[in-house]
C-alpha cells in the first residue's frame, strides 16, 4: 500500500523562495572584485534570480541547458545558483584555476549555450572563445560602465540583462530528478569528467547538512563562503543558507589572509568553510601580526575544512586562538560533496583537549544518507574496527550513479557502491580515517604507510608551514616515504631536527627516509598537494641519492 502523503517535487527554487519571505532583510555581503564591499539581502537576490530567470528564457535558454560560469564568491554568482536551476537549466560552474586546456575541454564538453563570466576572466574567455563553438554568448558579470573591450562574440551585460526583465516570474515546477548543476572533477590524471546533481539530490543533501550533528546551520549563522562556489556546491552552504536564512558573506577573490580575517571580524562571521591550506596561511599571517590582533573580535564557533586532511595543529589553533570547534569533514564532487563530518558523540565529553583533538582529526562520521563500507581488493568487506585499512566505498541519493555523457563507464557496482580512490579506516562509531589516496599510497616492502599520518605530524612543528610525504622508489623496499618540507617565511629547519620531531611519535618504520626542505610545493586547483608532479620530481630521490632506509620494524 502507497502511502497518502503530498507529491510535491524537491526543487531549488523553494530554498530562495524561502528565504526571501521569512529571511527577506537578511544581508548577503560580497567582496567586489576592486575590494568594496557590496551588500544586498535575500530579498534581491530572489528578485534578481527571478529577472535572470526572464532573461534566460529571453536568450533562449531552456529546460536542461547548460549556463556556465568562470566567476568568484559573490552576490551575483549567488544570483545565478538560484536563477539558473529554479528555471530548470543547469548551472555549470566552472573551476577558473583549471589550465586553460582543461577549462576549454570542460566548457566544450558541457555544450552550454552562454558563459556568464567576471573581469577578472576577460583574458581567459578571450583566448577560449574562438575554440567553443556550442556557445552562442558572453555574459559580463558588471555593470554597463564596467563593460570590458573584449573581443568575443555576442557580449552581454549581466546588468542590462536584468535590467530589461522584470520580477513577475513565476518558479516552474518541473521533475525532482531534473539536473541542476554540473561539476567537473579536477582530474588529475586524464580528462575530467562532469558530476551532474539533481534538485532531488541537493534538496536531500540540503535537508543532511543543516542538521545539527552535521553543519548546524542555522538563521543565527553568519557564514563566510571560503570555499569557492565553482568547487563541489561550496560544499552545499549556499543552499543550506538559503534554507535556514542565514548570512552568507562572500570574499570574491580576495582570499589572502588579512582580508579573510577582517571580514570575518567585520561581518560577525559564526562558521567559516574552507580547506586547510586557506587555514594554515590563516595561522602563518596570524603569527606575523599578533600584536595588532584583538583576537576575540573573531566570533566564529565553528569552522568547516574539507578537501584535504586537516592538521591537528589546525584544530588546536582554532580551538585555542578563538574557541572555535573544527568540523573535519570528507567528501568529494561526486559525493555532493557531504558524506562524513566530525561531530562528537557524548562519549566524547568527558575527554580533554588533547585526546578531543585526535577525535577531531579523523576524516569525521559516517552521516544518516550516506552509508560508508570498506572493501579488500577482491571486492569483500572489510571490518569496522578502527585498525583495517581497505578501499572506502561510499552509496546514498547524494552519491553519483555515472558520470555524465556516460564518462568513465560504470562506476557504480551492481548495489550503487561508488569507488573513491581513497584508502581509509572506519571505526565501530562510524568515524572515517582517511590513510592515503589509493594511488598516493607508500609501499614499503608490501606494508602500506599512510602519508597523511605524517604530513600531519611534520606540520605540528612550529618552523613548517606544509608538509607532503611522498612513495620514493628504493631498491630494497620497492618504496620508501620521502618527506618534502616547505618551511614559515623566515624559519630554518633541518633534516635533522625534523626526524627528532616525528622521532617517538610513529612507528620506526614509517619514518621518512630523507627530508628535503622546499620553498613550495604545488596544489591542484582545488588546494591538494599535486603529488604526482613531486613524484615526478622527487621520485628517484633515494636512488640519486642514496639514502640508506632505515630498518623495518
Ligand atoms: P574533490 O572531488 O576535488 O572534492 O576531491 C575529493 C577527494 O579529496 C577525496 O576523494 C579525498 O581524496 C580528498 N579529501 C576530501 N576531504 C578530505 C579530508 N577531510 N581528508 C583527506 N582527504 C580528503
Amino acid at each position: 500500500m502507497l502511502g497518502l502523503m503530498q507529491q510535491r517535487p524537491l526543487l531549488l527554487s523553494s530554498l530562495i523562495e524561502y528565504a526571501e519571505r521569512y529571511h527577506g532583510e537578511t544581508e548577503i555581503v560580497s567582496r567586489l572584485l576592486d575590494g568594496t564591499i557590496h551588500r544586498s539581502t535575500y530579498r534581491q537576490v530572489a528578485a534578481r534570480a527571478r529577472r535572470l530567470a526572464g532573461a534566460l528564457r529571453r536568450l533562449g535558454v531552456g529546460y536542461g541547458d547548460r549556463v556556465a560560469t568562470l566567476a568568484w564568491n559573490s552576490f551575483r554568482h549567488l544570483e545565478l545558483y538560484f536563477g539558473v536551476t529554479g528555471a530548470g537549466s543547469v548551472l555549470h560552474t566552472v573551476n577558473p584555476r583549471l589550465f586553460p586546456e582543461q577549462i576549454h575541454y570542460i566548457i566544450d564538453h558541457a555544450e552550454g549555450g552562454y558563459v556568464f563570466f567576471d573581469l577578472s576572466f576577460i583574458e581567459l574567455v578571450e583566448e577560449l572563445a574562438p575554440r567553443l563553438p556550442h556557445v552562442r554568448g558572453y555574459v559580463a558579470l558588471c555593470e554597463r560602465h564596467e563593460m570590458p573591450a573584449v573581443k568575443v562574440p555576442n557580449l552581454l551585460c549581466y546588468e542590462d540583462l536584468l535590467a530589461a526583465e522584470n520580477e513577475e516570474y513565476d518558479w516552474p515546477e518541473f521533475d525532482e530528478n531534473s539536473a541542476s548543476t554540473l561539476c567537473y572533477t579536477s582530474g588529475t590524471t586524464g580528462n575530467p569528467k562532469g558530476v551532474l546533481y539533481s534538485h532531488r539530490s541537493q534538496m536531500l543533501h540540503t535537508f543532511v547538512a543543516m542538521a545539527a550533528d552535521v553543519m548546524a546551520v542555522s538563521a543565527r549563522d553568519s557564514i563566510m563562503l571560503i570555499v569557492p562556489l565553482f568547487h563541489a556546491n561550496a560544499w552545499g552552504l549556499p543552499f543550506a543558507a538559503a534554507a535556514t536564512g542565514a548570512k552568507l558573506v562572500l570574499p570574491g577573490m580576495r582570499l589572502d589572509s588579512e582580508s579573510i580575517y577582517t571580514l570575518m571580524r567585520d561581518e560577525g562571521c559564526t562558521l567559516a568553510g574552507g580547506i586547510p591550506t586557506i587555514w594554515l596561511n590563516l595561522f602563518t599571517w596570524i603569527e606575523q601580526n599578533r600584536e595588532r590582533l584583538n583576537l576575540s573580535d573573531i566570533k566564529l564557533t565553528r569552522v568547516l575544512s574539507g578537501g584535504t586532511a586537516v592538521p591537528r595543529s589546525t584544530i588546536e589553533k582554532f580551538q585555542t586562538l578563538f574557541g572555535t570547534y573544527l568540523l573535519h569533514a570528507w567528501g568529494m564532487t561526486e559525493t555532493s560533496p557531504i558524506a562524513t563530518m566530525g561531530s562528537l558523540l557524548p562519549k566524547h565529553a568527558g575527554y580533554d583537549l588533547q585526546a578531543r583533538y585526535d577525535v577531531q582529526a579523523l576524516q569525521g562520521r559516517s552521516i544518516i544518507g550516506c552509508e560508508v563500507r570498506l572493501v579488500d581488493d577482491a571486492g569483500k568487506e572489510l571490518p569496522r574496527d578502527g585498525q583495517t585499512v581497505g578501499e572506502l566505498q561510499v552509496r546514498g541519493p547524494w552519491v553519483i550513479s555515472g558520470y555524465f555523457k556516460g564518462e568513465g563507464g560504470q562506476v557504480v557496482d551492481q548495489d550503487g557502491w561508488f569507488r573513491t580512490g581513497d584508502v581509509a579506516a572506519i571505526t565501530p562509531d562510524g568515524y572515517v580515517q582517511i590513510t592515503d589516496r589509493a594511488k598516493d599510497v607508500v609501499k614499503s616492502g608490501g606494508e602500506w604507510i599512510g602519508s597523511i599520518e605524517i604530513e600531519n605530524l611534520a606540520v605540528a612543528h612550529p618552523a613548517v608551514h606544509e608538509a607532503a610525504v611522498i612513495a620514493a622508489r628504493h631498491p630494497k623496499w620497492q618504496e620508501r616515504p620521502l618527506l618534502l618540507i616547505h618551511p614559515k617565511p623566515g624559519a630554518v629547519v633541518t633534516k635533522d631536527e625534523m626526524l627528532q620531531f616525528l622521532s617517538g611519535k610513529i612507528v620506526k618504520w614509517w619514518m621518512p627516509d630523507d627530508v628535503v626542505i622546499v620553498d613550495a610545493l604545488p596544489h591542484t586547483a582545488t588546494g591538494k598537494l599535486l603529488k604526482t608532479k613531486l613524484r615526478q620530481d622527487y621520485g628517484d630521490w633515494l636512488e640519486r641519492h642514496s639514502v640508506d632506509a632505515r630498518a623495518q620494524a
